[in-house]
């Protein structure tokens, strides 16, 4: 299976390709070129089988044999070797804890394989520098995803006073080949820089470049597995129930995984996009206008994002058919307000801490009263994450304390220039 650039058509490259360049020409995304269908015995015997054997049938097409099976096998399992539980809230709610590894957010999940993907893949001779933009979570995950692998540097770019206190401590605290930028802008902004280096010739033919957000396919495609961990878990209550699964979103790479689960045979009726703020989805299933906007500020901030980066992969999967789009995603727009009182009430009543992100899935799904369903919500990070948010829900929300700790990071302005400059002179 080739990998095809939707900027492109021309441009066809393999998985290890794909993982190495991270973005095509023209700034386009990569897409496999069709998505495996899974047998029914596969969907039979799911729960026969355990986690990492789960996870490796689904990545294996994917990875094209570019990787020895005995390899794969063994980068897939170190990638999820946490729990991934679906806990129970109330008779017809589920929330899908992503959070139990390293980091305390679903992107542990990518940023381990996609690190363990380059470090296979990497020429040895020539360090290859991973470019990252980051509104909180990726950038901690994929720093410690990254830590210590050999000829691999990461430099991290955030907005600065826009990440909790904790996220900057698990991104800043590491050092040697982790590096961090405080950008004086917002996500997007972040995002935008990361997109000019990745298109700047002279700094592709000094540097070699890569990048690690979730428009590098080896973040986002591993992101399918937990779908059909979360499937495994339901199936023996799910009989002729129906199955919708609520995302919280940002830059839509959890999403475009799960519609790539449906594809391959997963049995998910509906999925719901739960936007904060940054509406710029809601507005596009509404009207069929695709219209990027300056993110905002939010108290769900891993999903700042104003222009989402795996928008395209959604519609190319959909042949640009936004009636077909509707078929499959309902959205909604949920406020600061709705989310600290959402936090309260689940608490109250559940016992149970949502964190402001999954509060945003699970109110958005919630306000569609979904008859004879369950209803799946990604718990995309642990609610001690964001202390000082959880604390206007749950006054006695047991702190995670922040330690005290060296911060590594370096401040710049909102400049491709300075960027750049700073990217060409790490190489001295
Ligand atoms: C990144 C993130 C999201 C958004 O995920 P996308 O795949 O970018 O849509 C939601 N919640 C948390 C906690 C995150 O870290």
């Amino acid at each position: 299976m080739k990998y095809e650039n939707l900027a492109n058509q021309n441009e066809k490259v393999s998985f290890k390709e794909a993982v190495l360049k991270g973005l095509g020409s023209s700034k386009g995304l990569f897409v496999p070129e069709k998505i495996p269908v899974l047998n029914k015995a596969f969907y039979d015997g799911i729960e026969s089988q355990n986690k990492a054997e789960i996870a490796f049938q689904i990545l294996a097409p994917f990875v094209n044999n570019e990787i020895p099976t005995e390899e794969l096998k063994k980068i897939v399992e170190e990638t999820i070797n946490f729990d991934i539980p679906l806990v129970n809230i109330n008779e017809r709610t589920q929330i899908l804890e992503l959070f139990h590894g390293p980091t305390l957010a679903f992107k542990d999940v990518g940023a381990r394989f996609m690190a363990r993907c380059l470090g296979y893949f990497s020429d040895k001779t020539k360090e290859t520098n991973v470019l990252v933009a980051t509104s909180g979570d990726t950038g901690s995950a994929v720093a410690q995803g990254f830590y210590g692998v050999e000829g691999v540097k990461v430099i991290i770019a955030f907005p600065k006073g826009k990440v909790s206190p904790f996220q900057e401590y698990q991104m800043t605290s590491l050092d040697n080949n982790i590096k961090t930028l405080e950008v004086e802008g917002s996500f997007d902004d972040c995002q935008t820089l990361v997109k000019q280096a990745l298109a700047d010739e002279e700094l592709q033919k000094r540097l070699n470049l890569s990048t690690a957000n979730s428009i590098n396919v080896a973040r986002f495609l591993p992101q399918i597995i937990y779908y059909f961990l979360a499937y495994k878990q339901l199936k023996p209550k799910l009989k002729n129930r129906k199955w919708v699964v609520s995302v919280p979103s940002g830059n839509f790479g959890n999403l475009t995984a799960g519609l790539y689960a449906k594809a391959m045979g997963l049995p998910i009726h509906q999925f719901v996009a739960g936007n904060n703020a940054n509406d710029t989805f809601y507005h596009y299933l509404e009207t069929g206008l695709y219209q990027p906007k300056a993110s905002v500020e939010t108290y769900a901030n891993a999903m700042d994002v104003g222009a989402p980066s795996n928008f395209e992969r959604i519609i190319s999967l959909y042949n640009y058919e936004h009636h077909k789009i509707k078929l499959d995603i309902v959205g909604e727009v949920v406020s600061n307000q709705e989310i600290v009182k959402e936090i309260q009430q689940t608490w109250e009543k559940d016992n149970y801490a949502l964190d402001p992100h999954a509060a945003v899935g699970k109110i958005a799904a919630d306000r569609f009263n979904f008859k004879d369903a369950y209803v799946t919500v990604l718990g995309t990070a642990s609610p001690t994450k964001f202390d000082s948010i959880m604390k206007k829900a749950i006054p006695n929300f047991s702190d995670a304390v922040t330690p005290t700790y060296n911060n590594h990071k370096e401040e710049i302005a909102n400049s491709f220039d300075e960027y750049k400059r700073y990217l060409l002179d790490l190489k001295n």
